[in-house]
């Protein structure tokens, strides 16, 4: 991340993963933001549909500033989807208030990785930012190398959310898909594949950032071990 050493090599086939990701996510948003939905329905109305197909009536659809902010937040139950998708008749549209949706489907099921997940978020995040600055000082203050350690314990922590994320990520557009088609709001063979494109190239965004993280731990544990020597 902020060091300069040899391993820095490892990084490289993160970055190449994640600049593939980000051009496979804009080249599908590009084409399937612009393909309409023969059947007419927006992102509101496939969230709707599908919560109402799970029996979560109680779960609201709302519409939130902003782009990529579409979530579903568990404290609140409610399904929060950008204007641009709210609004939305395309493929795009559909598919990313589905998977939003699927979220709120896996808290309704306390599907385990889901609440693995959220188990983690407290910890994940004191670790993403607590661990490079442990491990940071513990390089700096030369005698002070269970700084290091500690570190990359608590690094460890960040690295095991982007892991559970995954399952989570995959098995929301495996929902979404399953109902899009069994539904019939999407028919069309060409429409569906848009949407599997959609929901694989935002996945593999996931994908890149928990190869980061892998990769980026590795690092850290290189560099320890070669200051042990
Ligand atoms: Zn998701």
């Amino acid at each position: 991340m902020f060091l300069f050493d040899y391993t820095i090599i490892l990084l490289i086939p993160a970055i190449i993963l994640t600049v593939y990701a980000q051009a496979k996510i804009s080249g599908a948003y590009g084409r399937y933001s612009k393909m309409r939905s023969s059947s007419g329905a927006t992102g509101a109305d496939v969230a709707r549909a599908l919560l109402n197909e799970n029996g979560l009536y109680d779960v609201q659809v709302e519409q939130v500033a902003g782009n990529l902010t579409d979530h579903y937040d568990p404290r609140t139950h409610v399904v929060r989807l950008s204007s641009g998708v709210y609004n939305s008749t395309s493929i795009a549209a559909l598919a990313v208030a589905a998977h939003e949706t699927g979220h709120a489907v896996q808290h309704a099921d306390s599907y385990v990785p889901l609440k693995l997940r959220s188990a983690f978020v407290p910890v994940a995040s004191f670790g993403s930012q607590a661990g490079p600055i442990l491990i940071l000082l513990g390089i700096f203050l030369q005698p002070v190398s269970f700084l290091l350690n500690i570190g990359i314990y608590v690094f460890a922590f960040a690295v095991l959310f982007q892991i559970v994320t995954l399952p989570v990520e995959y098995n929301a557009s495996n929902r979404a898909l399953a109902f899009l088609g069994d539904s019939g709001i999407i028919k069309d063979a060409e429409e569906m594949t848009g949407a599997k494109k959609m929901l694989s190239a935002a996945a593999l965004t996931y994908v890149a950032a928990a190869l980061t993280a892998i990769l980026t731990l590795l690092r850290f544990v290189l560099i320890a071990q070669g200051r042990d020597d």
